[in-house]
């Protein structure tokens, strides 16, 4: 969501904001724009649409030594090119990017236009160029901490001021911001990828905190206007692991990176010959790991579907009490905390707000609250009491996929881990273990079918209306495959507990209606194969995923069959969402969908 860019230095800065947007793109945006001060102005290009746009319209020959550049996702005002940021003050003599809300934006703004000021956007963040304007004072750094005593909401801003042109002002509170650490320059971005073809050397900015930023040094205070000391971190991550290789699109390569990231995701943590796990990233003493009574999982979108799974398996190999909540609601409670939870936060980013937030939320409680995030160094885990880096590599595709499978095992390590502080034994812990360590080549195996799922795609790339069945295990599935298949081809789907149709759903069904079942080998099985007569019988048209021992079976009720391999009815999750992901990759693809930036969809949601 929302990319900031802003760069000091003795380069021209226009390539390096324009290619740190472009590194910035997949996170999801609708308009771009960059302000660079050039001698005797601020010179802001801006424009709706993709970032080549906005490129489109920079004069050749454009250059300066400090910028700043944004890509919009909107939420106060329509998709144009005046509300485009950055934003300037009426004056001109100051720019500005942000990202998030200013809940205030209203009242400031009815005072400024009483007071004679006339605005251009309708945007919250135009309010931020204005008061510094009215504010200033010959001194822009003071001028712009008394700007940010007015403004409400969350943000993360950038500001220039043409008769300062020495530094860029940075503030965080709720969004993210990082300093990326040069040579004679300074780079600053809501996402370290923006610079890390230019250093590895980066400062995390937290809440309530403000930046000046020169050529060869920065300031760090807080908002009390204390000076801090932060520390300096250097990022691992190869810029090699975010080109999309031979793959047609991003989310492809990522599907098919998952046998790896899985591997990555237990590797080094599982203790075979006595069949449990090691998590020390937790900082849970075995006390605590054994006083655990309950566990509360808070998480959005597919991260909430992964937690979901955790909250079956830890409930079935644990036999602790876990509760799974949307974030976005959870935070607005006033949730109970019984003593003994342990809570989750899930977040491929770790920078998601709404999960950043009830985080905060349980731990002003007092209780403890672990990250599962992907992004090392991310708030999420910056602010965790511990937690478990799922390692997935950078996932740039808009809808997730490695990361919810590593996310998956995540949880898979959890549970085994206390289960076998429980109920469970030595050997039986093997045996769990052991079956982890498989599952990347059980995952590999569905993906050398990816042929097969592409043709099967074309016939279902003509229906619309789907609904995706599961029970137990296979109910999550259902709901992350529906997400999928949404998100990127922006066909309708519903994803729904197999033994619910009756109570509504199924009164969509038709002989158009396209069905898909998961239904591995399990316990439920039975339940749900009946489920798939009901509809059969209504007419709708019948995909089954499931697993060899039942194919002859299904085969004469379904008009298509997926086989997945054979694993612990518990692990499954992991093997059936597989051909799903492939399923709604193909069928985005034939309908000609931009794949991996779906339209209004962003990847790391940093606002509510
Ligand atoms: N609220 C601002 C706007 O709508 C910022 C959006 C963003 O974070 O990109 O312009």
């Amino acid at each position: 969501m929302c990319g900031i860019v802003g760069y000091i230095g003795e380069n021209n800065c226009v390539p390096i904001i324009v290619e740190g947007l472009k590194r910035l793109e997949y996170r999801g945006y609708d308009s771009s724009g960059i302000s660079i001060i050039k001698e005797k102005e601020i010179l802001t290009y801006k424009k709706e649409g993709k970032i080549y746009n906005m490129e489109a319209i920079l004069p050749k020959e454009l250059s300066g030594k400090i910028g700043i550049g944004h890509t919009r996702w909107a939420t106060h005002g329509g998709v144009s090119d005046k509300n485009a940021h950055p934003h300037l003050s009426q004056n001109g003599k100051i720019s500005i990017i942000h990202n998030g809300i200013i809940e205030n934006y209203i009242e400031l703004k009815k005072k400024l236009i009483d007071e004679g000021y006339t605005f251009r956007s309708e945007t919250d963040s135009e309010v931020i160029a204005y008061l510094l304007e009215k504010n200033y004072n010959g001194n822009f750094e003071e001028t712009f901490y008394k700007t940010l005593q007015q403004l409400e909401g969350a943000y993360g801003i950038l500001a220039i001021c043409l008769s300062e042109p020495d530094y860029i002002m940075v503030a965080r509170k709720g969004s993210p911001l990082i300093i990326g650490i040069g040579e004679n320059e300074m780079f600053v971005a809501s996402d370290a990828n923006a610079f890390l073809g230019y250093t590895k050397q980066v400062v995390y900015l937290e809440d309530y905190e403000i930046a000046k930023i020169e050529k060869k040094q920065y300031i760090t205070k807080n908002f009390r206007l204390e000076s801090i000391q932060k520390k300096v971190n250097t990022i691992d991550w190869d810029q090699t692991a975010l080109d999309k290789g031979d793959f047609s699109h991003y989310m492809l390569k990522e599907i098919f990176e998952q046998p790896e990231s899985i591997r990555r995701a237990f590797a080094g943590r599982i203790i075979q010959n006595i069949g449990t796990v090691k998590l020390g990233g937790l900082n849970l003493t075995p006390q605590e790991l054994f006083n655990i009574e309950r566990v509360n999982i808070i998480a959005c979108g597919t991260s909430y579907h992964a937690g979901l799974v955790g909250s079956y398996v830890i409930e079935e190999l644990a036999r602790v009490a876990t509760r799974v909540e949307i974030a976005s609601e959870f935070r607005y409670k006033n949730p109970i905390i019984e003593k003994g939870t342990i809570s989750f936060a899930v977040s491929q980013s770790g920078e998601t707000i709404d999960t950043l937030f009830a985080m905060r939320e349980i731990q002003r409680k007092g209780a403890k609250v672990l990250g599962i995030c992907n992004v090392v160094g991310s708030t999420i885990p910056r602010e965790s009491n511990g937690g478990v880096y799922v390692h997935s590599g950078p996932e740039v595709a808009v809808a997730s996929t490695k990361a919810f499978t590593s996310q998956l095992i995540a949880f898979y390590l959890f549970a085994t881990l206390i289960g076998r502080m429980r109920d469970l034994g030595q050997f039986r812990g093997i045996e769990l273990v052991s079956e982890i360590e498989m599952l990347p080549n059980k995952v590999q195996e569905i993906l050398n079918n990816s042929k097969y799922i592409e043709n099967i795609a074309e016939k279902y790339t003509k229906l619309d209306n789907f609904l995706f069945l599961g029970r137990g295990l296979s109910y999550p599935v259902a709901l992350e495959g529906a997400l999928k298949l949404k998100e990127i081809s922006y066909l309708h789907a519903e994803g729904v507990p197999a033994g619910e149709i009756k109570h509504g759903p199924i009164a969509l069904i038709d002989k158009k209606t396209p069905v898909i079942f998961i239904m591995p080998d399990d316990h439920l099985f039975e339940k749900t194969f009946s489920n798939m007569q009901e509809v059969r019988a209504r007419g709708g048209i019948i995909l089954s995923i499931c697993n060899e021992k039942n194919v002859k079976k299904i085969k004469g009720i379904a008009d298509d069959v997926i086989v997945i391999p054979e694993t612990e009815s518990i692990f499954s999750s992991l093997l059936t969402i597989i051909p799903l992901q492939l399923l709604s990759y193909y069928i985005a693809k034939n309908l000609g969908c931009d794949i991996d930036k779906p339209r209004n969809l962003a990847k790391s949601v940093t606002v509510e």
